[in-house]
């Protein structure tokens, strides 16, 4: 006799490790094989979907294996690759498996007994479901959300997975709440004359058997004018069920006995909710001879490189040239991955795009509902339409099969890490891994390479193309320098406003030209401070002060969402002088509305772009002059392209160069840097004005001269000097605990045990800038180590350490994770 079969299932578990389960011997498991999910129990009542990481024969010693209860899937809905690249990412960002499972399937593809399933009230009722199913509608329909495990509970089975999981396919029920953005059905149901009457003598027989009916006989007729005529109708064109009732109200059960007879036949169609691309195609741009030049040279490099860093100044055409190198993998019949950081997919990029390949291009953003993500995971699982994929970070996860090229644009920007949860990866540097492993090409873009990339790309690791001049010959915008102190000092300041900006604003409204005026922070106001004894709100779960947001009268800690009701008091002296500190988007607003009246203003942070369509409507009133001046956060930097923008205006310099941190140079050089190369990308040369209280500042002279090569040289210099990247990687670990003293302890245990082993690369432990999260107090220990060290074996060391305290009673409810080339 063989010996059972087993199976190593990853689940959506905080453990790392897999988890071995009997594989029984019903024919409906005969198929199994790595990439399919299945059913199992876990704990005493829980159910999970997870995925089959490996088959094998040796039974565990140490615990009694439970069996698998079903299976969902006919063939892997992960790939061999993905998996392998998973594993990776588990390794290299060390998580497990079971994390890397959860960040990188849609939702609607992991369920498990907690799982909320909502009722879909749109759903046409289809004859492709089970009676259970039905009765199951009918049950939710009442309840309108039920877990997975109340459904088990109702249907008096053990496991509904199942039918859940079919009932999810159809969209007669959905695993997220639909409430943003009006969801349409994806199915439709259709109708034709039954294939037994499409000829003349049946339909014929079936009007004369129909004269005692007029209803019936009335929708059928109705039915043949809908088609085009009888001729249509023999050859089973069909039209919407929708439309035909709409005619005919209350005919429902004629329409249904007409069905009965088979006369007419019904079907639900698929009609595809991702926008479908009816107009002709574009043609792409011809290039201008520096545009060739640099295609040439990408070319060229890729030759010698998989990996191309691609420096072009701001407005030079990298989006023309990242269209006609797509449409070259294309035709060579391979996919194309284009990734940009999440603040940056806009309606502009995603139309440009579209313009060129049509339905071959699928977006997958965190914006887009869990059914649209789930329908374009499938799409390339199943090799269907799409062939160009624009995705932010997680797009990394999709099932390419055959992919050709990456490309990174923007691949300096911060959003391509995870910052929370696990798995904490950056989306570049797993892309450059994913294509390694189908021999694929990478291109990073941008006029703002990372420290890192640049390096990387200087000592030939990368290859290197840089285009100097924007396309057209429009020179770079003039930067006009402001200081602050100066026009303190003369008490020039019109509330925020220096009279170089306030005199720039004037004139481009004048000229009829738009603005963009760039602050850092959101809110009106980043803190309330009492005036008279220095009280200032902090978040009751956060070590953080509370931003105020006069709109909503609220303070909002943006760290963990907590609200609450702006108090007219100090809560410490009970007195009423509560001023506002520091300024942010909000107010930025209320105070160019007093000194523009005339102007039309919006504004685009966070607060303002909660939902897919409020951002593509700030974005397309910009764009149709609707709006003279945009307010905004990071978000107005991000590769936004808008012809009669003329003049940009940064309001506060000093905030984005003075934050802790050895990248605040380098970033902040890189947002001003690129929120100035909005200005006057079409017809003529824009105007900057950047407002700071340190005029001298180095960083400020390298903005000013465009001068991105010195700004690298210089902060090269630093990075060397104190062992920073990219000379040395960084680790940190981070621990929480409900109670200080434990989680000090507990890091001053660990750091000890680590400096035994690594020495001096060790540092720490410290309290984070943020020293209390939720209630969860963190200390943070930094592992710096030379570039040359084999980062695997760190690791080890890393996770052996954390083990060894894990195992104590003690630290037992102390939780860490590491985070690798922390941003
Ligand atoms: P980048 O991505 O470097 O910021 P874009 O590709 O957005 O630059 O180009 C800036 C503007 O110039 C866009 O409006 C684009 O349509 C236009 N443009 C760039 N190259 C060409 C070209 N070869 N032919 C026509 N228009 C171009
Ligand atoms: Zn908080
Ligand atoms: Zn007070």
């Amino acid at each position: 006799m063989t010996p059972d079969l087993y199976a190593d299932i990853i689940l959506p578990v905080p453990l790392p490790r897999l988890f071995t389960y009997q594989v029984p011997a019903e024919p409906e498991f005969k198929h199994l094989e790595p990439g399919i999910r299945v059913v199992v129990p876990f704990g005493k009542k829980k159910q999970y979907s997870g995925i089959i990481y490996c088959l094998h024969r040796n039974r565990p010693e140490s615990y009694d294996t439970k069996p698998i209860l079903s299976v969902l899937d006919k063939s892997p809905v992960v790939t061999a690759k993905q998996l392998d690249f998973w594993q990776w990412i588990a390794e290299y960002y060390q998580c497990t498996l079971g994390e890397v499972y959860k960040a990188a399937l849609p939702s609607g593809l992991k369920l498990e007994s907690e799982t909320r399933v909502y009722f879909n009230p749109d759903y046409e009722q289809s004859d492709e479901l089970p009676e259970k199913a039905v009765k199951l509608l009918f049950f939710l329909s009442e309840k309108k959300v039920a877990t997975i495990g109340d459904i088990n509970d109702f249907l008096e089975q053990k496991n509904s997975f199942n039918l859940l999981q079919k009932m999810i396919d159809e969209k007669a029920v959905f695993v997220t709440e639909q409430i943003k953005e009006g969801y349409r059905p994806k199915k439709e149901n259709f109708l034709r004359v039954g294939e037994t009457y499409r000829n003349e003598t049946e339909l014929h027989e079936a009007f004369n058997h129909l004269e005692k009916a007029p209803r019936q006989l009335e929708l059928l007729m109705r039915l043949i004018q809908l088609v085009g005529g009888a001729g249509n109708a023999l050859q089973g064109k069909t039209i919407s069920r929708k439309l035909l009732l709409k005619e005919h109200p209350g005919s429902t059960t004629a329409l249904n006995e007409l069905i009965k007879k088979k006369i007419l036949e019904q079907q639900a169609i698929e009609v595809g909710r991702l926008e479908q691309w009816q107009g002709n195609l574009k043609e792409k741009n011809t290039f201008s001879p520096a545009q060739a030049k640099a295609y040439e040279d990408i070319e060229e490099s890729f030759k010698e490189h998989t990996v191309v860093l691609f420096h072009g100044v701001t407005s030079s055409g990298k989006t023309e040239l990242y269209i006609h190198l797509i449409e070259k993998y294309l035709k060579a019949g391979q996919q194309v991955l284009y990734l940009l950081p999440e603040i940056a997919l806009t309606t502009q990029i995603t139309h440009r795009l579209k313009k060129h390949f049509g339905n071959k291009l699928g977006i997958y953003h965190s914006k887009f509902s869990n059914e649209e993500r789930v329908e374009v995971y499938r799409d390339l699982l199943e090799e269907k339409n799409y062939q160009v994929i624009l995705g932010v970070r997680s797009s990394i996860f999709l099932p390419f099969r055959n992919l050709g090229l990456i490309i990174v644009d923007e691949e300096h920007e911060h959003s391509f890490k995870q910052f929370d949860p696990a798995p904490r990866y950056h989306a570049r540097d797993a892309g450059i891994m994913l294509a390694h492993r189908h021999g694929a090409k990478v291109l990073l873009g941008t006029a703002t390479p990372s420290i890192e990339s640049y390096y990387n790309a200087e000592r030939g690791k990368y290859g290197l193309v840089e285009l100097h001049t924007r396309y057209d010959d429009i020179q770079l915008p003039r930067i006009v320098v402001a200081d602050l102190k100066e026009a303190r000092r003369k008490k020039q300041m019109k509330s925020h406003f220096t009279p170089e900006l306030f005199t720039e604003i004037q004139n481009a409204l004048a000229n009829k030209q738009q603005i963009i005026l760039f602050q850092n922070r959101r809110g009106f106001s980043p803190f309330l401070e009492c005036t008279v004894c220095s009280w200032v709100p902090r978040c009751n779960f956060c070590d953080v002060s509370m931003t105020y947001h006069k709109k909503m009268n609220q303070l909002v800690c943006h760290y963990c969402g907590h609200t609450v009701t702006t108090p007219t008091t100090c809560q410490a002296c009970g007195s009423p002088a509560l001023s506002t500190q520091g300024f942010g988007t909000e107010k930025i607003e209320e105070e160019v509305k007093l000194l523009f009246p005339e102007a039309k203003v919006a504004r685009m942070d966070l607060d303002t772009t909660r939902s897919k369509k409020s951002y593509q409507t700030l974005i397309s009133d910009f764009e149709s002059g609707a709006v003279d001046i945009l307010i905004g956060t990071q978000m107005v930097t991000k590769g936004l392209d808008f012809d009669n923008v003329n003049m940009v205006g940064i309001l506060n310099a000093d905030n984005l160069l003075n934050m802790p941190d050895f990248r605040a140079f380098e970033r902040g050089f890189q947002m001003m840097a690129q929120v100035s190369g909005r200005a006057g990308r079409k017809n003529k040369r824009g105007t900057v004005v950047l407002q700071t209280s340190s005029p001298e500042h180095p960083i400020i002279q390298y903005v000013v001269e465009n001068n991105y090569y010195q700004m690298y040289r210089s902060q090269l210099t630093e990075r060397h000097a104190f062992n920073y990247p990219p000379y040395f990687r960084l680790i940190y670990l981070v621990l929480k605990h409900k109670q200080k003293p434990v989680v000090d302890k507990a890091a001053q245990s660990l750091a000890e045990h680590l400096r035994a082993l690594l020495g001096s690369r060790v540092l720490g432990p410290q309290e984070p800038p943020v020293g209390r999260i939720q209630n969860q107090y963190l200390s943070r220990i930094l592992i710096k180590f030379e570039k040359a060290h084999s980062p695997g074996r760190v690791k080890n060391i890393i996770n052996d350490a954390v083990n060894t305290l894990l195992s104590h009673q003690r630290w037992k409810y102390v939780s860490i994770h590491a985070d690798v080339d922390p941003l």
